[in-house]
């Protein structure tokens, strides 16, 4: 692993990182002065560049390096017959239970799930599985009843009011709706979306016709999605207002399972590019199908709390373009010019949810380490080893003091970068607190401007990389390329192709 973070205190990680995000601007509750709003984030100033910058890695590895995905971004107001078709107006549910006494509410199934993982790590796998197993037959039948019994059954009690006096158990639809039209006899009721797939799914012809694009191809699109999610929690993990990174692949009927090995590596390839150490990433196949697939696997993450879904790819068969060819009555199919058959093409979808990737990279980047000062006193130095391409700020640049002729100097440095890259300036503090401000924030490179700078020969000014605090002289002639080479998106990029 490439952390020197001790398993042990890895688990211990998690309010270290929440905590780490709110200090330095990374994420904030919402409408935090007046207590917030559940479940939802707002991304701070360091936040914004590094979201940015992975959405930017996601969406270049699926434009840029693949000639048969282009993007798309389609609206968050659909026609309301979107959602019929897709099957989220009457199957978008979770089954949710209420405890009468702390008149809390959970998700049935997350309760009888913790109630698994409890007897797994108990030793006792068998009897997690087989009520995993009978959950889920339960789920597919659609007998809420029985899943409150199997809840009675198993004593299952509410954290809070540890009682059993549970409601029954009911579904509960995920998509918020809202009305548009100016009248309120005349206006309709819309959804927020829940996923961005059916905004490609409906776009599908338009792009396939005007980009003359041959199957198989793709589109990718990032954008908002919103679920009513029954229990929220664990900070940006499971939020009501998030953002997706999906692409729809489409293929030829028959073609699947070929395509959805090839997405499955191709995807596990990309997260390693990132940064992301394999050792921390798993396939999890799905216990229960969606009713559009035939055959779904998620991408999980060992976060500090346990393995958790990143992204899921999905066989989503022909389900999606049939079903709004039925509702909108319009042929989508897709007119092979070379066979002349004429069919609705099969889709593998990779969906991954950008605040969960970014919470990933938080995690991952995290570092403390236990050093000593320039006194020889010990101090643990708090630091994001983030890849270079993804830090929200790429170099800081310090006059040594704050005096000409080196404020001067340092300034123009800045000037000769702030084009091509996220630059920051500061000349307050000594040099070490301006280094550890920079290191809390994933900053990969500090710039100092000496007197030596100014006195000696060949204008050469210290360089100092976060992660190993190693420290050189660079002529400041070289160090724009250098600078343009190390925090380029390509070193990302160049890994997958
Ligand atoms: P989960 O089982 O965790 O609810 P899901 O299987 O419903 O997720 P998908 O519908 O497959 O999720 O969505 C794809 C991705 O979108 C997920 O892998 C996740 O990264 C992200 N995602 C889904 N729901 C949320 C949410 N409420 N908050 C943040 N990200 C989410």
């Amino acid at each position: 692993m490439d952390t020197n973070i001790a398993a042990n205190t890895y688990s211990e990680l998690f309010p270290k990182v929440i905590s780490h995000a709110k200090e330095y601007g990374f994420v904030f509750q919402s409408s935090e002065i007046y207590d917030g709003l559940q479940a939802v984030y707002d991304y701070g100033q360091n936040g914004v560049e590094l979201r940015q910058n992975l959405q930017q890695a996601w969406w270049l590895a699926m434009t840029r390096l693949h000639e048969n995905i282009v993007g798309i971004e389609a609206a968050i107001f659909m026609h309301p017959t979107t959602w019929k078709a897709s099957g989220h107006v009457d199957g978008f549910n979770d089954p949710m239970i209420d405890n009468k006494d702390s008149k809390k509410r959970y998700r049935a199934d997350q309760l009888l799930e913790e109630q698994a993982r409890q007897y797994e790590l108990s030793g006792n796998t068998a009897k997690a599985t087989a009520l995993l197993a009978e959950m889920n037959e339960l789920l597919k039948k659609d007998d809420l009843e029985g899943v409150r019994n199997l809840i009675m059954a198993e004593k299952i009690l509410c954290p809070i009011s540890k009682t059993a006096n549970w409601t029954e158990v009911r579904q509960f639809n995920l998509m918020f709706s809202t009305k548009v039209g100016s009248v309120a006899e005349e206006a309709t009721e819309v959804y927020l979306r829940p996923e961005t797939a059916q905004g490609i799914f409906v776009n599908y012809l338009n792009v396939q016709k005007t980009g003359r694009m041959k199957i198989p191809f793709g589109i990718a699109q990032v954008g908002k999605a919103f679920r009513n999610e029954v229990v929220a929690r664990q900070f940006i993990m499971r939020m009501r207002e998030f953002t997706q990174m999906e692409m729809q692949f489409f293929i030829k009927p028959g073609t699947q399972k070929e395509w959805f090995e090839y997405w499955k590596n191709a995807r596990r390839k990309w997260h390693q590019a990132i940064g992301t150490p394999d050792a921390r990433l798993r396939f999890h196949v799905h216990d229960k199908l969606a009713h559009y697939a035939d055959a779904a696997e998620d991408i999980e993450f060992e976060f500090p709390i346990g393995w958790k879904e990143v992204e899921g790819i999905h066989s989503r068969t022909d389900f999606d373009l049939s079903q709004h060819e039925q509702f909108s009555k319009k042929k989508l199919r897709y007119h092979d010019a070379q066979t002349g058959e004429n069919f609705v093409p099969y889709v593998i979808e990779t969906s991954i949810g950008l605040d969960r990737l970014f919470l990933l990279t938080l995690c991952q980047a995290y570092r403390e380490e236990e050093t000593t000062d320039e006194k020889g006193k010990s101090e643990t130095r708090t630091y994001l080893s983030l890849h270079p391409a993804l830090a929200p700020i790429k170099v800081a640049i310090f006059p040594l003091v704050k005096k000409e002729p080196l404020v001067e100097k340092a300034r123009q440095i800045v000037d000769m970068l702030k084009l091509d890259m996220n630059v920051f300036y500061e000349e307050s503090a000594s040099i070490g607190k301006r280094y550890a401000r920079q290191d809390v924030l994933g900053t990969p490179f500090c710039v100092t401007v000496d007197f030596d700078t100014i006195e000696k020969e060949g204008e050469t000014v210290t360089l100092r990389y976060r992660d190993s605090m190693k420290q050189e002289r660079v002529s400041i002639a070289d160090l724009k390329e250098k600078l343009l080479y190390e925090t380029s998106i390509n070193r990302i990029l160049e890994k997958l192709v």
